[in-house]
């Protein structure tokens, strides 16, 4: 079985102007940086040269980008609806 790596998130920001959301990642020797977009919480593009199959960057920040999503989703509920029936 072969080790499962491990995304290292440097950087996070959206693009206002069509709310894309662009991760910046380290590479897994440490040595490079690359960039991974989401749209609409699917990976659509990594700048890793794995090709796309092998990319271990796109599922795992689809994954993180589901959770904060749900996270913002809890903190909405909890601050608007306290009564949570949202
Ligand atoms: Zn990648």
């Amino acid at each position: 079985m072969k080790t499962q790596k491990q995304v290292q998130v440097i950087a996070r920001y959206q693009l206002k102007r069509n709310g894309h959301v662009v991760y910046t990642v380290r590479s897994s020797s440490g040595q490079d940086t690359y960039t991974t977009t989401l749209v609409n919480g699917k990976a659509t593009g990594c700048s890793c040269p794995c090709q796309s199959g092998h990319c271990y960057h796109k599922p795992q920040l689809e994954a993180i980008e589901a959770r904060r999503q749900e996270a913002k989703r809890a903190a909405f509920v909890a601050a608007f609806d306290p009564c949570l029936v949202a």
